[in-house]
């Protein structure tokens, strides 16, 4: 199978090339030529199985240019007891229409880990297949959770070396201190004076800027991406669903064929594309739904049809969703023009240029048909926590607890699976103030102490200790100096 861009200005490129390169050289992203479709038989003969033997099953339809052997490596080197349970992504029932799918026991405590511990092995492979000789410059963006999760999949990987830019005021304490104090001989951590769109824009200008390209490969680098718009950070989320799907039908909660819809606290727009492709690919998914937090673009989008950054930024309490520019969206518009990439390409400019786009009605018909958007402001989200910790004894984090609110308003009578993309220690501050009522005085560290004590909730082992860990990471640059700063750590 091929890939081909989003913004037919490629022509199609092997899954290891577009893994390896991670996004379009000429702007735009990587998507497989045509979706694998899984026959009802397969997918039921699927049931039971481990969470690897799903993950190799999906990668395997993808990756028709790695060996099973490639793909088997990659897999036992990502899921085994670097999470802190066997079922790697567990289902927990709230009641019988609602099901809470824990995407956070790897190592990191973010749903980032489901992919990015995949990703790095896949980019290896791809470096071999592909005889590169040139060591793989990794740059990330992150709204706080990528740049840990991808410091944990990259740190030591031969012929690899990780560059993650964050928003210096934008990110938790706790993920703060979980990138800074990364170990390993091949990483960087950069804080910027800006926002998230800040280091993603800079980001993807770098990756688009030839001469500089041109002088990585005299001095024998080449960058590759691990933010969601690299296909191998996409590829390996579709699995979940199909995991998540076949141990409801294991548990008796849905009959096999039964409808089940995804609700995913959205961002980049990354892990709810997983679940459109798994539709795609015959599992049967009924809606998606988009939650929100207040920046509610892909709300305001898929209510209307036109996409307007031009609006106020905020950060919220579900800082991994504080985004305005979700790059994803591009795959899916892509798919629901019927693959016209001269329309994506035409609105994507637009995008960049103006700040707005519309969609054609037509296009926009295609996109009703999968999914629903809503959202939750702070204050919402807060009272969602406390409901749940009240009618269920659960603990949501921030970001869960957009799409618990979000599902609630949007119940179509289908089981709904709702992502829990972080464990709830990762924003304690927030989660502690939803539970007690009021803001709390005490560091972070010591309110991790009392959630967990009051709780009575595991503590995530990558979040221990955290303040007796070394600071081994400080540097700082402004939103205008990225490309500086990756230029000065290479030493061009
Ligand atoms: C990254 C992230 C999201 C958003 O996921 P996308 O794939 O970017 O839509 C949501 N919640 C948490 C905790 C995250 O880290």
């Amino acid at each position: 199978m091929n890939y081909i861009s989003t913004r037919n200005n490629c022509e199609p490129v092997s899954a290891a090339s577009a893994i390896a390169q991670g996004m379009v050289p000429a702007g735009g992203l990587f998507v497989p030529q045509s979706i694998p479709a899984l026959s009802t038989e397969e997918i039921a003969s699927m049931a039971g199985k481990s969470y690897q033997e799903i993950a190799r099953w999906i990668l395997g339809k993808y990756l028709t240019d790695y060996t099973a052997e490639d793909i088997a490596d990659c897999v036992a080197g990502a899921y085994n007891t670097n999470f802190d349970t066997a079922e790697i992504a567990p289902l927990v029932k709230l009641n019988d229409n609602e099901y809470i799918l824990e995407l956070w026991h790897g190592p990191t405590a973010a749903f980032k880990d489901m992919a990015l511990q995949l990703t790095p092995r896949l980019l290896v492979k791809a470096i071999e297949k592909l005889d590169l000789k040139q060591e793989v410059i990794i740059l990330v963006a992150t709204s706080g959770d990528t740049g840990k999760a991808a410091l944990e999949g990259f740190k030591n990987v031969k012929g690899t070396r990780i560059i993650v830019f964050y928003p210096a005021h934008g990110v938790s304490r706790v993920q703060e201190l979980q990138m800074v104090t990364t170990d390993g001989d091949n990483t960087y951590v950069v804080g910027v004076e800006g926002n998230f769109d800040d280091c993603q824009s800079a980001v993807k200008e770098i990756f688009a800027d030839q001469a500089l390209k041109e002088t990585m490969a005299q001095n024998g680098y080449q960058f590759s991406s691990a933010n969601s718009i690299n296909w191998g950070r996409l590829l390996p989320q579709i699995v979940y669903y199909f995991a998540a799907y076949l141990n409801l039908v294991n548990q008796k909660a849905v009959s096999y064929g039964d409808k089940v819809d995804f609700v995913v606290p959205t961002g980049n727009f990354g892990n709810i594309l997983a679940a459109w492709y798994a539709g795609q690919m015959g599992l049967p998914v009924g809606k998606l739904v988009c939650a929100s937090n207040k920046n509610r673009i892909l709300t305001d989008f898929f209510a209307t049809g036109v996409y307007d950054r031009r609006r106020d930024f905020f950060q919220t309490n579900s800082p991994s969703m504080d985004i305005l520019i979700s790059s994803n969206l591009e795959r899916f518009l892509f798919a629901m023009t019927g693959n016209n990439g001269d329309k994506v390409a035409q609105w994507m400019d637009a995008l960049k240029q103006d700040g707005i786009f519309t969609v054609d009605a037509e296009t926009k018909a295609n996109i009703d048909k999968f999914v629903v958007g809503g959202a939750a402001d702070e204050s919402e989200t807060l009272a969602m926590i406390k409901q749940c910790y009240t009618d269920h004894n659960y603990v949501l984090d921030t970001h869960t607890a957009v799409a618990l609110k979000v599902s609630r308003e949007q119940q179509s009578g289908n089981v709904a699976v709702i992502d829990s993309t972080a464990h709830p220690c990762k924003f304690v501050s927030s989660v502690l103030a939803a539970l007690n009522g009021e803001a709390s005085q005490a560091s972070e560290l010591e309110q991790l102490e009392e959630l967990v004590q009051k709780t009575g909730i595991a503590q995530h082992s990558g979040l221990q200790d955290l303040d007796k860990k070394e600071v081994r990471h400080s540097m700082v640059c402004e939103k205008e100096g990225i490309s500086a700063a990756v230029q000065q750590i290479l030493g061009l």
